[in-house]
């Protein structure tokens, strides 16, 4: 009966899979974007790379916080010989406040996870940049159905209580190694939730609950990544938010980089990294080339996996390339609206959609991937939505006005009131981003979890050229064994490769 049970919770699930996926044919906004790379112009070698080279000690390639903070550590501790070569016009990757018109609003990171244990809460207390976020009785909390109508707000415990079951107590989630980590949810969401469980209102809070799982996890599916890797993940208490943007974090940078060790727009098309006398060259796309001693990657894992065969040469040991086909990065993105009045009445907003059926046009089923729409702490009269799961990569490719029709339709379905035309809109391409190809997390997938990857240790791995030389260094989020897909996960790693590097360039050391 339990077994019976539990397969028509799948088949349910897997119905609204189907439902959300159609074929494309009828479903004209699923397109693949198919766009030339902007390194797909430099490729193999040219020997003007090597006569022109600009001689460089250490070169670090990304600017977001792990290629920011690799540069801190080395100029702190007097290694000024740094150069860091940053693809796009601005500096922070993933970490971007983005303002308009007194409105600020962020297009990634939002939140400093945890306090004192979190080096992120602790530099934003250094440089009084920290805040606390309202606490959940300041909202007007609704629980609603994708049509309106308000529905049982105490099936929330359900939530609580599975998150408490298969995030937060490691025995549970032991038994799930080797499974998926949205296994243990589905396999307690019955008993939990108990009769009427496989009623719609039951599938809708099991939808819900999945995209609460994917939009903490940055999956498309909670049966993507292992249960063995959730696991690791450690919690490090309440979140805080900064109070004038998550920016505000580059004053701490620039305290110690001076402007002229970094390049914006100035994308690393190439890396030779063994030319002979221990140097690498790096080559950008307008075909401007390094000779350096050493190079710290810490460009976002989307793009090292789409590009990494055409940017290495010699090509990246197999440990490397069979860990980038087993993990993966999330696609979660951001639409955030704005108005002069907040419309839905004095509290900020939050509003949780419970989807109890599928009858929302063909034209716009990606809406079924948002479950909420709440207040943004720093712009009161802004609604934020999350956009995670399967048909996050999908909005991307549609319209800025078709999503911003869509989210009005939604709007006024779910709260049944008149939704004036707002006067702020944006929205967020985190996957069409040729230099992120995703947002947040990197994480080690059901499959690689098979196939035996215990971790992300292997890709931290420097290089060592034909002479036995380490002489490439890698950072960024991918690289942490447990904080990956945050900031301070990032910071971190960036500390690492810098006194890894320290170390290495100590006097009496042969680097
Ligand atoms: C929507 C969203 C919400 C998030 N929410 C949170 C949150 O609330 N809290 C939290 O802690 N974390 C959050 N994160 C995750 C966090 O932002 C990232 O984990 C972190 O910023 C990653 O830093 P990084 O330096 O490793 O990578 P990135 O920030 O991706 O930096 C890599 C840099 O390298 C550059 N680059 C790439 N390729 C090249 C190249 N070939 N040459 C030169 N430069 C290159 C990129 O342009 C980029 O600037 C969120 C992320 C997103 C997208």
């Amino acid at each position: 009966m339990l077994a019976l049970a539990k397969v028509s919770l799948l088949v349910a699930a897997l119905g609204h899979f189907v439902e959300s996926h159609p074929p494309t044919h009828y479903s004209p906004w699923l397109r693949p974007r198919v766009e030339a790379h902007p390194c797909d112009g430099i490729s193999g070698r040219n020997s003007s790379w090597h006569a022109q080279a600009e001689k460089v000690g250490v070169v670090v390639v990304g600017g977001g916080v792990a290629g920011l903070t690799t540069a801190k550590t080395l100029v702190d501790n007097s290694i000024s010989d740094v150069l860091l070569l940053e693809a796009q016009d601005y500096l922070g990757g993933r970490v971007r406040t983005y303002r308009q018109e007194g409105v600020v609003v962020e297009e990634g990171a939002e939140w400093i996870h945890g306090g004192w244990r979190n080096p992120v809460y602790r530099i934003a207390v250094a440089i009084d940049g920290v805040d606390t976020p309202l606490p959940d009785e300041a909202f007007d909390w609704r629980v609603v159905t994708h049509e309106g109508v308000p529905t049982d707000k105490t099936r929330y415990e359900v939530v609580e209580t599975l998150r408490d079951v298969c995030e937060r107590s490691d025995d549970v989630l032991l038994a799930y190694y080797g499974l998926a980590y949205g296994q243990c949810f589905l396999d307690k969401f019955e008993g939990e939730y108990g009769p009427g469980y496989d009623s719609e209102l039951g599938e809708g809070w099991l939808h819900y609950l999945e995209q609460i799982v994917n939009g903490e996890e940055g999956t498309e599916s909670w049966l993507d990544i292992a249960a063995r890797e959730a696991d690791k993940y450690p919690d490090l208490g309440y979140d805080f938010q900064w109070k004038s943007g998550y920016d505000t974090l580059f004053q701490y940078y620039e305290a110690s980089i001076p402007a002229s060790k970094i390049k914006l727009n100035s994308p690393v098309c190439r890396i030779l990294w063994d030319e002979g006398d221990d140097q690498v060259l790096v080559v950008t796309q307008s075909g401007t080339s390094y000779l350096a001693s050493h190079v710290v990657v810490t460009a976002s894992f989307g793009h090292l996996k789409e590009r990494h065969t055409n940017i290495f040469e010699p090509p990246l040991p197999e440990s490397f390339s069979k860990h980038f086909g087993h993990l993966d990065l999330g696609v979660s993105n951001k639409i955030q609206l704005g108005w002069t009045e907040p419309w839905w009445g004095s509290k900020p907003l939050d509003l949780d959609i419970i989807w109890t059926s599928q009858d929302v046009p063909l034209d716009r089923l990606w809406l079924y991937d948002i479950v909420n729409v709440a207040s943004v702490h720093s712009a009161p009269n802004v609604l934020q939505m999350f956009v995670m799961g399967k048909d996050s990569k999908n909005m991307e490719n549609l319209p800025k006005e078709t999503v911003l029709e869509h989210v009005m339709y939604l709007l006024k379905r779910v709260t049944q009131q008149d939704v004036p035309e707002p006067d702020f809109f944006h929205r967020t391409s985190w996957y069409n981003n040729p230099w992120t190809r995703g947002a947040y997390e990197t994480y080690i997938t059901l499959w690689g979890d098979h196939q035996g990857l215990k971790g992300h240790d292997p890709i931290t791995v420097p290089l060592k050229n034909s002479q036995g030389r380490q002489v490439v260094f890698w950072a960024g989020e991918h690289t942490h064994s447990t904080r990956y897909g945050t900031v301070d996960g990032a910071l971190q790693t960036g500390e690492r490769e810098g006194y890894r590097l320290l170390d290495l360039l100590r006097p009496g050391k042969n680097a």
